[in-house]
């Protein structure tokens, strides 16, 4: 069974050693995802209760300066945070596994570890509670395989690049209903593109051009801007 890779998706580092935070953030990057790193386990802890809906994913180091891994999860579980985490752990550390459990972790991976286990760790926690949901998205003509990640409008495919795929992904899990332009910016974006940059609308006008290239009044699926709010996506949803 080949893994999904998914699209979209925010996702928080916690570590403190920074060759290897910096290796990560730069592989999930590469796989799609939108990934924030912070060194700090007290700046972490605030990150994840003030931006709580805001990440898909939290990677949490065990062993930091302050407060430790195990401590921040149990924390943040308290104040009802659901965001799944997956923390990692040195060899000599694995003993208490089933405590990182009970505390709330989700899963956990040990150093040293492999960029693809930790992977398949996090489709494995990711997938969890997408079991129900299409990898096929179907919103009128424009069909988008998060499997084999290919978008497809009519008899042609549309060729994106990899924020232009987590751009539509939002829009075809939710057609219909007006994404605000923050809601959008922060699933695709990291906190570090800055906001106020018109990146978001860049994207859009190229997705837009490139979803209606030859394709004009064949179908209703467009995009709309909503001044002052966002986009939406109108179209009808198939099965
Ligand atoms: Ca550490």
């Amino acid at each position: 069974m080949g893994s999904i890779t998914l699209f979209g998706m925010h996702i928080l580092i916690v570590e403190d050693e920074e060759k290897l935070a910096r290796a990560l953030k730069k592989g999930l990057e590469v796989k799609g995802f939108a990934v924030d790193w912070l060194s700090d386990s007290e700046k972490a802890r605030s990150r994840i209760l003030l931006y709580r809906d805001e990440y898909d994913l939290i990677i949490l180091d065990l062993m930091l300066p302050g407060i430790d891994g195990a401590t921040i999860t149990e924390s943040v579980r308290a104040e009802n945070v659901t965001t799944p985490i997956i923390i990692l752990t040195a060899r000599n550390e694995t003993e208490h596994k089933v405590d990182l459990l009970n505390k709330g972790a989700d899963d956990y991976v040990v150093k040293p570890f492999s960029f693809e286990e930790l992977l398949a760790r996090i489709n494995s926690v990711l997938r969890r509670p997408t079991t129900t949901q299409p990898v096929v998205l179907k919103v009128g003509d424009i069909e988008m395989d998060l499997a084999t990640r290919t978008v497809r409008r009519g008899e042609g495919e549309v060729p994106l690049t990899l924020k232009e795929f987590a751009l539509l992904e939002c829009f075809m899990r939710e057609p219909g209903v007006v994404l605000p332009r923050e809601k959008l910016f922060d699933h695709v974006w990291d906190f570090n593109t800055l906001s106020w940059s018109n990146v978001l609308d860049v994207h859009m006008k190229n997705l837009r051009k490139k979803l209606h290239h030859d394709h004009e009044g064949e179908d209703s699926t467009v995009f709309e801007t909503v001044r002052g709010v966002g986009y939406r996506l109108a179209g009808e949803v198939r099965e």
